[in-house]
This record gives structure tokens, C-alpha cells and sequence, in this order.
């Protein structure tokens, strides 16, 4: 199997086969992703698919959990689609979980059938970012939706029966709209209500738009401390039914998880601790690691 690199998947598809559908992000835009700007986004053949697919059956027959890369599967016509997880059904009996990154536009551009279609298929979770439920951040940071799009993209593929796994990320908003971001992040991923909910947080990469507007004083990132309270605001104002939340990422300076709403109160105790003691906090040499 010939994959395009770099090739990404969530943390939790460490142990998943890797199966490459399209190449790139079709909105490869938003200005704090580094992620696939040296690719031209395109749809691979399913000829092409389907030599990937033999060759991993020979190999990987039995596996049971199937990632599709790259940036948002979705991109995809639904026939494609629909056809591609046939091939991944027959060549992996024994699959019990497809999964791939969907982005807001490409939801929104498929009917309810369409993605009830996709979930009989075979796609059971949708990794699905956030970033922030601020207007004004998703506009800065050039995501391509409003936080009602965002909201309504989340609640329509749950609707469809296909299982969220939502990313919002904390310090996007910066020094400028720290507050506004958590609050409006908080308010989205609520509406949203999705199973499991990751807040990663922000890491500045080389050559991004985010980057040159930094060197340029246009954007002010917040410390460790700072990001710590925005993640507090963050978890305290959201109203989930039953969620699986976790910001124990390289990227955080803190780790802290636990089902929500149970476990809040623990979680932002555990918080306070670290907002006192600077010891419990990851040193900046070690994020990304
Ligand atoms: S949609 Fe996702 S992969 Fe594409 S540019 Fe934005 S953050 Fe990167």
C-alpha cells in the first residue's frame, strides 16, 4: 500500500488500519493547521482503493478497526463512498468499526439519507472539529461555517445514527477572545452534545497564516496559566447529557478527563489545584511529545 504522506489520524486510531481514500483536506484553509498544505486534495480511484484494500486484506484480514484518511472523507461523492465500504466490508469481515474525520461543509452537503446511507455502510464515529464556537474565531481562523452551520453540521451526522468525537481547541481565541471563545465553545459543543469531546490546545506551527499574524503582533497567545483558566470556563459552562471529555493531548499543559456531567466538579478541582501550583503543569519543551 502506497500511502501520500504525511499521513495523520486521531490518537485513538493508534491501533487501526490506516486505509487512504482521498488525499489532503478539501478546505485545507484554516489558518492554525499546517496538516495537508503541501497536498492538492483529491479523491483517490476506487481502482486505486481497491489494490490498497487487497493488499491490506493479505495482510491485515482480520482487522477490526479501519481508519479512512485523509482530511475529510466526506469530500466524497456518496456512491464512492457507499461503494468503498462495500469493498472495506467484504475484504474485512470481522471490521467492527470504520471510522474517518469529517469536516462541517461536507456534512452539511449530504442529505440525512445520504449519511444514514454512509452509516448503514459502515461509519460508525465522526472526528469532527469544533475549534470554537465564537464567530469571530471561526471568521479569524478561516474554518468556512458559522457556529450555527457547526452546530447544525454536529447534530445532523448524530441524527444520522454515525457517532461524534468532537476537538475544540483552547487558546485559539487568544489573549484578545479568550473568554468569548470559551464561552461560545462551550455553548456550541453543548448544542452539539457529542460522545466523546477532546479540548486540544493550541500549538503554533511553522508557516501557518496563525503564525506570520503572531510575528506580526496581530495575535497574542495566552501562557500556561491563561490557557488552564480558559479550559475551567471551558468545562463549567458545558451542559452535556453523557460525554466522555479528555484534554490529556501532547499538546495540553495539563491533563485532565472524565465523564461529563458526573465527574465536573472533580474535574475542575483538579484544575483549580494545578491554577495554584505551576509545579503540576507540563514544562513547554515537552508539548508535542
Ligand atoms: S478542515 Fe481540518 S484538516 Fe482541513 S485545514 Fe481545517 S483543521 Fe486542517
Amino acid at each position: 500500500m502506497i500511502y501520500e504522506q504525511p499521513l495523520y489520524r486521531p490518537p485513538s486510531e493508534a491501533r487501526s488500519l490506516i486505509l487512504q481514500v482521498t488525499v489532503g483536506c478539501s478546505h485545507n484553509a484554516c489558518s492554525f493547521c499546517s496538516m495537508y498544505k503541501r497536498k492538492y486534495f483529491r479523491v483517490k480511484t476506487l481502482d486505486e482503493i481497491k489494490k490498497d484494500i487487497a493488499w491490506a486484506k493479505e495482510r491485515y484480514g482480520g482487522t477490526k478497526r479501519i481508519f479512512l484518511a485523509d482530511g475529510d472523507v466526506l469530500a466524497m461523492e456518496t456512491d464512492e463512498l457507499l461503494a468503498v465500504l462495500e469493498e472495506v466490508r467484504q475484504a474485512f469481515p470481522d471490521v467492527r468499526r470504520v471510522s474517518a474525520y469529517a469536516g462541517p461543509t461536507n456534512i452539511l452537503g449530504k442529505s440525512l439519507e445520504e449519511l444514514t446511507a454512509i452509516r448503514e455502510a459502515g461509519i460508525s464515529l465522526a472526528y469532527f472539529g469544533i475549534e470554537s464556537g465564537d464567530s469571530q474565531v471561526l471568521e479569524d481562523v478561516k474554518k468556512g461555517v458559522t457556529p450555527e452551520e457547526m452546530t447544525q453540521a454536529g447534530k445532523k451526522i448524530q441524527q444520522a445514527g454515525i457517532g461524534l468525537s468532537a476537538t475544540v481547541i483552547i487558546g485559539l481565541g487568544g489573549r484578545e477572545r479568550w473568554r468569548e471563545h470559551a464561552e461560545a465553545t462551550a455553548e456550541v459543543a453543548s448544542a452539539i452534545d457529542p460522545v466523546y469531546l477532546s479540548a486540544l490546545t493550541l500549538m503554533v506551527e511553522e508557516g501557518t497564516s496563525l503564525a506570520g499574524k503572531i510575528e506580526a503582533g496581530a495575535f497574542n497567545l495566552l501562557t500556561p496559566g491563561e490557557c488552564l483558566a480558559e479550559l475551567r470556563l471551558l468545562i463549567e459552562r458545558l451542559e452535556l447529557t453523557r460525554c466522555t471529555f479528555r484534554s490529556n493531548h501532547a499538546s495540553n499543559y495539563f491533563a485532565v478527563g472524565g465523564v461529563l456531567p458526573l465527574e465536573k466538579e472533580r474535574m475542575l478541582e483538579d484544575i483549580d489545584r494545578a491554577l495554584t501550583d505551576s509545579r503540576l503543569l507540563k514544562g513547554e519543551m515537552f508539548r508535542g511529545l
